[in-house]
């Protein structure tokens, strides 16, 4: 994965960027009026209704706020697979897809971070990336 993947392979385009370690962040938007963060950017606030909204690189790690298993997934998509919602570390809430053992599904609370995978794949096979997050693998 790398900067220079096509957008057009994102389920979200503009809203994954990389840095020089080709690391991703995720793109949200900051309110220049309330200082509200958001993800993914708005065009108008939902808490002042503000449209000065400037872009806002997101913490790249958060707790496991909560997560449910899907058996019953769309086309195209795997099955099971788990989304979830994780509080970043800067305070933004994002529903994501999980990567995780769901034979040995993690507990909530524990530490994730940002990855980009394969969300899922279009009928000839391309696949179509997403952010998504993944435990921290804690040292032992
Ligand atoms: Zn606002």
């Amino acid at each position: 994965m790398n900067a220079s993947a096509s957008e057009a392979n994102y389920a979200l385009p503009g809203t994954i960027s990389f840095d020089e370690a080709h690391r991703p962040r995720l793109m949200g938007g900051l309110c220049a009026q309330c200082g509200a963060k958001v993800f993914p950017k708005p065009k108008i606030c939902s808490g002042c209704w503000s449209t000065e909204q400037q872009d806002l690189a997101l913490a790249t790690r958060g707790k496991l706020y909560s997560f449910s298993i899907v058996h019953a997934a769309r086309k195209g998509w795997p099955s099971p697979y788990a989304i979830a919602y994780v509080d970043l570390d800067d305070g933004v809430r994002i529903c994501a897809p999980l990567e995780a053992d769901l034979a040995h599904p993690p507990t909530l609370d524990i530490t994730v971070e940002l990855i980009v995978g394969t969300l899922r794949a279009h009928a000839d096979g391309t696949p179509v990336l997403s952010h998504r997050f993944k435990p921290v693998q804690e040292a032992r």
